[in-house]
């Protein structure tokens, strides 16, 4: 049934509030604002009681699909459940009810926790030194590669390019182009790793960095990863890795011991603050001693003193960027992965990926039959399956696939990324389900490659039973460009 619209459920002199004459300010209201900013017409407001607003979004949120409702198998994207005690302490009055703007003798705590955080995060990295500023992925990429430019202009070098690699997030070659790069694209080879003899041919004196994501984004480890430090680093370029996805490495290895010169990490994925919905989430980085003194501003110092740690907020660095971000970053979302961190110490940390990647190995390993795996495992915390056997047999897209999940009460895994497979289905399961969510999972996929082989038209019809069922999207994606145009 269709969930009407709350003003469709208005009815006139129905109200969900009462308010007593003492309630309400008795000045006349021309007397608070100037005449034009005052309504000449009633506003057209809903009228309906209280019971019927809740009632009509506890059915709207019923509809929607979150890591609280089921598992959420989205590769790249790290949706893995967030533990409750992180929203907890992020509420707590004395960070919720912090103003950005006080002096630091009253905002010790706060300070107190991004020092520390940040330290953590260096450890876990192993990195010489992090900023907590940027706001997202993206934004900390932005903030990294700004870094290695000031870094090369600080020498006095002109280099104009940027290498990525093709299986790259596209956010990689954006935030490249946005501080000014040339992009240079990277091939990978048929084990579906970075290729060596490509490498070699396009790192030339011009070439500032290589932006590399490890494990890749099919979930593959750069193995070579040490060889590739080694030609980057003895052609005078730097080595920036995106680590939005280090939900395979936690305890395990750490990318300053592999030889990068900068890392980005999401707060939001590996780190368990909820996303999606576009924010607020954080992209903190961390760079190599040789690009310290360019980190954004402020830089939060620890001062030891007889009364003890005195927390400061440092703006006497010459050589900084500046700022990237108003403030001091998102401040919740850092409470967020603080709690996180402290709550599952080292070894916790540790069993997050090791969890991570046995899960993704077992999925893999029980839908192999039925999917094609384009390069070949063990593969670290996600996979990326490929549809073609399906489409070419049957006519069945990895989209109608992706439609089909959707009945069986799962949300869809991320399709046609990355780009270097065709038909891609990329699968991300998480450390937070239980080997019973995840067969549950699997037995949906394996119906549903069962389903495209004696009734295609079932899976290209799908969904059936969620609110909205398939929207035309040729149509939807004209009228987008029609809006884009306008
Ligand atoms: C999510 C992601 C990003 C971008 O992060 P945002 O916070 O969405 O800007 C970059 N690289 C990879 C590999 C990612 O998965």
């Amino acid at each position: 049934m269709r969930e009407k619209l709350i003003f469709e459920m208005s009815r006139s002199g129905r109200k969900g509030y009462s308010l007593s004459s003492s309630d309400l300010s008795q000045a006349p209201l021309e007397s608070i604002l100037p005449a034009r900013f005052l309504r000449t017409e009633p506003a057209e407001l809903p009228e309906v009681p209280e019971s019927e607003v809740v009632r009509h979004f506890v059915r709207l949120s019923n509809m929607n699909y979150h890591v609280d409702k089921n598992m959420y198998p989205l590769g790249s994207c790290t949706m893995k459940y967030n533990p409750k005690i992180n929203d907890y302490t992020c509420d707590l009055p004395g960070f919720s009810a912090l103003h950005p703007l006080q002096p630091a003798e009253t905002t010790q705590g706060a300070l107190q926790l991004m020092h520390e955080l940040a330290e953590m995060l260096r450890e876990i990295a192993g990195m010489a030194a992090v900023t907590l500023q940027p706001a997202a992925g993206a934004h900390g990429e932005l903030t990294g590669i700004l870094l290695i430019k000031k870094y090369h202009e600080s020498i006095g070098s002109k280099r104009h390019k940027l290498l990525v690699v093709d299986s790259a997030h596209g956010t990689n070659p954006a935030s490249a182009a946005l501080a000014g790069y040339e992009i240079i694209s990277v091939h990978g080879n048929a084990d579906g790793r970075t290729d060596l003899n490509d490498l070699r041919q396009k790192l030339d004196g011009d070439v500032a960095a290589l932006m590399l994501t490890n494990p890749n984004t099919i979930g593959l480890f750069e193995k070579e990863i040490v060889e590739i430090s080694r030609m980057v680093h003895a052609n005078g370029s730097l080595l920036y890795m995106d680590g939005a996805n280090m939900n395979a490495l936690l305890g395990i290895t750490r990318p300053g011991d592999m030889g990068f010169d900068v890392v980005h990490y999401n707060l939001h994925k590996t780190f368990a603050a909820p996303h999606g919905g576009g924010g607020p989430g954080s992209g903190p980085v961390g760079v190599s001693e040789k690009l310290v003194p360019f980190l954004p501003l402020p830089v939060i110092e620890k001062r030891d003193t007889p009364e003890g740690p005195l927390y400061s907020l440092s703006y006497d660095r010459p050589e900084s960027i500046g700022r990237m971000m108003n403030f001091y970053g998102n401040f919740s979302v850092l409470v967020r992965a603080y709690t996180y961190i402290r709550m599952l110490g080292p070894e916790g940390l540790r069993r997050v990926s090791e969890n991570a990647i046995i899960n993704a190995n077992y999925l893999l390993s029980r839908l192999l039959g039925s999917y094609d795996l384009p390069y070949p495992k063990p593969v670290m915390h996600e996979f990326c399956l490929s549809g073609d056997r399906q489409k070419k047999a049957h006519g069945v897209r990895t989209l109608d696939i992706a439609k089909r999940l959707l009945d069986y009460g799962f949300h869809a895994p991320t399709i046609y990324f990355p780009l270097i497979v065709s038909e891609a289905l990329m699968i991300e399961p998480t450390e937070t389900e239980s080997k019973e969510t995840l067969d549950i999972f699997a037995e949906a996929l394996l119906k549903i490659a069962d389903e495209v082989e004696k009734n295609p038209e079932l899976v290209l019809s799908a969904p059936v039973t969620t609110p909205v069922k398939r929207l035309d999207e040729a149509q939807a994606s004209r009228q987008l460009n029609i809006c884009c145009q306008l």
